[in-house]
């Protein structure tokens, strides 16, 4: 039963294209932030309709820089998600705020927009939902509560490339809005991020601040012409994104509509196979366009997590790769240490993820590796569910 190739659980789509890109760029001898990142952020900006693009060295730096050029730091609160990668809290530590963590909505695994007014208070300074798996928040809700409380919002969007809802890409909400370019991510440059800012000062502010609070940058001073002086204004960070990344970056920008097409094709293939099975499918609600970064699901009934770990390894044992988004925030020993925090205070949360599994998905399976992993499956949760 077991396939005879170990179906990975993620793999980057990057081919020759990739390769020869990269190799141009390391030739032309410029290997840092230069003219491809440049163009890697306009050509971004266009396919958002935005105007103000940052490329970075990580979604998590953008989340970090967003924070800072909010001005966050100690004694204010930020709100976010359990139901997330360590990244989005740990930016909230690294500016020495406070995370407050607000549930989520069972069916889509995002933070539930209405239990927010309940956690506001006087030192709430930001909000940073994270569109889980590439299905968004609801957006029009979130820039409610911005407009209504003054609170900004920081949109971790590291699975939500190509995602939309009422016919707008993620990313052109106005608010403040971080991509990852991470190796598993809808589009990626090995390493990598970009921050959408909602205007050209706080760009200028993002750019200095992601690269040592120069005034000026390496193109600025090293191209012909340039001048070699400069002014520090701000401690700032390391965090600029490189061409050699942006090379990758640009013919990966050519090719995402394919790429998406494809893991919306693969992403059917499961929902309908799924059909009639004890699991709950991802849901896509009426008016939203998943990025299907992820292709979540869930065993149905109580006290699952038994039941979630022997289907990892009947998977695993045919040959089949999977993970688990997420282990909840509260779940981690720092932050059960630094707030008290335990299971079990975030039921949602706690409930949403004991039965959670991550299925396969990336441009290059076929529908043949759905088809193993969906027999895999069902043959799985007959043995064990009886
Ligand atoms: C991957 C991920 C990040 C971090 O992205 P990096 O580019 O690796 O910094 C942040 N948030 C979420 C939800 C992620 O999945």
């Amino acid at each position: 039963m077991a396939r005879p190739h170990f179906l990975p659980y993620n793999q980057p789509e990057v081919g020759e294209d990739e390769v020869r890109a990269v190799s141009d760029a390391i030739r032309s001898r410029w290997i840092t932030r230069g003219g491809l990142t440049s163009q890697f952020e306009e050509q971004l900006a266009q396919l958002l309709g935005v105007e103000h693009v940052v490329a970075l060295s990580s979604c998590t730096a953008g989340l970090h820089v967003a924070l800072l050029a909010l001005g966050v730091g100690p004694g204010d609160e930020v709100i976010t998600t359990p139901m997330t990668f360590a990244a989005s809290v740990n930016v909230i530590e690294h500016v020495g705020a406070k995370p407050v963590l607000v549930d989520i909505d069972r069916d889509t695994g995002n933070l539930n927009p209405a239990l927010i007014p309940g956690a506001i208070t006087a030192h709430t300074r930001a909000i940073i939902p994270v569109h889980y798996a590439g299905h968004s928040v609801d957006m029009a809700a979130m820039n409610r509560l911005r407009d209504t409380y003054g609170i900004p919002i920081i949109e971790d969007a590291a699975h939500a490339m190509a995602s939309r809802q009422q016919g707008k890409p993620v990313g052109s909400f106005g608010n403040l809005t971080a991509f990852s370019f991470y190796a598993t991510k809808n589009l990626t440059t090995g390493e990598g991020g970009a921050l959408v800012v909602p205007d050209g000062a706080m760009a200028d502010q993002i750019r200095v601040l992601s690269l040592h609070g120069m005034s000026r940058n390496a193109w600025n001073r090293y191209h012909q012409g340039g001048s070699w002086r400069y002014d520090v204004g701000v401690p700032g960070f390391k965090y600029n994104m490189t061409d050699v990344d942006a090379a990758m970056g640009l013919v990966q920008l050519g090719k995402l509509e394919a790429m998406q097409a494809r893991r919306t094709m693969l992403a059917s293939r499961y929902l309908e196979g799924l059909d009639g099975l004890p699991v709950h499918r991802p849901v896509v609600r009426e008016g939203y366009e998943h990025a299907w970064h992820l292709f979540p699901i869930r065993i149905q009934g109580d006290a699952v997590a038994e039941v979630r770990a022997q289907v990892i390894g009947d998977l695993s044992a045919a040959n089949i790769g999977t993970s688990v988004h997420f282990i909840p925030i509260h779940h981690h020993s720092y932050y059960q240490t630094r707030y008290g925090w335990k299971p079990g205070d975030f039921p949602e949360a706690d409930a949403f993820f004991e039965g959670q599994i991550s299925l396969p998905l990336y441009p290059s399976m076929t529908e043949e590796d759905v088809d193993d992993v969906l027999e895999a499956l069902r043959h799985s949760l007959t043995m064990r569910l009886s």
